[in-house]
């Protein structure tokens, strides 16, 4: 069994990215940039974006971080967003969901500027990604499958099942297995029978939000298992799948945490960069 370590291979990732914002330092003489924006007391949130800071700096991106109160107006978060959108320093803005009741997020992510839109959320970006074309990709999905990429695993002609159907996660994830040729099933909370599509699958995505989604019964001996999940229990964090159960049975799985999380952060990265290097003129 292979652990999928998302942790290591995105501590991997961060260090070739300092390598490589170096060297396009020493070209241009500027860094990219990535505005952060944090409204309200949420505290997963605010650890996510500390998490986010901190991964800028160890790959050499300077993250600017806004924390607002939950009493802003959507007119004074829309000013700070066509603030940013015109801030040349600035190459990435990332708008922290969810946002406190009252604020219009759609409305947020359609004003930012789709050439900074580096969580992949904005609809150009999804049209793109839809119709195949380059441009920014969520990057929770985005992650997962790089992740697979960095372990040599394939998707190409299997069947892969994608529990969850949210916008950020199971919609666009389904897309980019399509584009990689894979034969997509995707389940939500109205799937007559969940075990039965699982069943058939070589891999597994599970991005539900709730534990034990995944058991071992519905599981195919030698399948691969994608664990996005993030859900707080009293025994600590746990993902949508019975990890320990699986383990025997698959030939790959993520942990939880340690396995696509990491992995989002580290995307959010690489889309950071990519975005300053087209605006540039530097793109590999
Ligand atoms: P969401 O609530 O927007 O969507 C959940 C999806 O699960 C829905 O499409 C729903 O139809 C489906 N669903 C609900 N109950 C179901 C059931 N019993 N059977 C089959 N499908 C069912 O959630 P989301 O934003 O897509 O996030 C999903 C999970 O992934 C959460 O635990 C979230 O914390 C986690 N997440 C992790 C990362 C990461 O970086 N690892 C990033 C984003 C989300």
């Amino acid at each position: 069994m292979i652990l999928l370590d998302g942790k290591a291979t995105a501590a991997a990732i961060r260090e070739e990215l300092a390598d490589r914002v170096a060297g396009l330092k020493e070209r241009v003489d500027k860094v990219p940039g990535l505005a952060v924006i944090l409204v309200g007391e949420d505290p997963a949130s605010a650890v996510y974006v500390r998490n986010k800071e901190r991964a800028c700096a160890q790959a050499g991106i300077v993250s600017r971080g806004y924390k607002l109160p939950a009493s802003i107006s959507q007119d004074e978060l829309e000013g700070l967003i066509v603030e940013l959108n015109n801030d040349d320093t600035v190459h990435g803005i990332l708008l922290q969901l969810p946002v406190p009741q009252g604020l219009d997020s759609d409305r947020c992510l359609e004003l930012i500027d789709p050439n900074k839109d580096v969580d992949g959320f904005h609809p150009v970006s999804v049209g793109r990604l839809t119709q195949g074309l380059p441009g920014f990709r969520s990057c929770t999905p985005a992650g997962v499958m790089t992740l697979l990429d960095r372990y040599g695993l394939d998707v190409s002609g299997k069947k892969a099942v994608v529990i969850g159907r949210s916008n950020i996660v199971g919609k666009p994830l389904a897309l980019m297995l399509l584009q990689r040729n894979a034969t997509v099933t995707i389940c939500h909370s109205r799937t007559a029978n969940l075990a039965d599509e699982v069943r058939g699958a070589d891999f597994v995505f599970a991005a539900v939000g709730r534990p034990h989604v995944v058991t071992q019964d519905m599981v195919r001996q030698g399948a691969v298992v994608v664990d996005v999940g993030i859900n707080r229990t009293d025994n600590g964090l746990v993902g949508d799948c019975d990890f320990s159960a699986l383990e025997s049975k698959v030939t790959a799985i993520t942990p939880v945490p340690g396995g696509v999380g990491p992995m989002t952060i580290a995307q959010l990265l690489i889309n950071t960069v990519q975005s300053f290097e087209k605006k540039h003129g530097l793109s590999s």
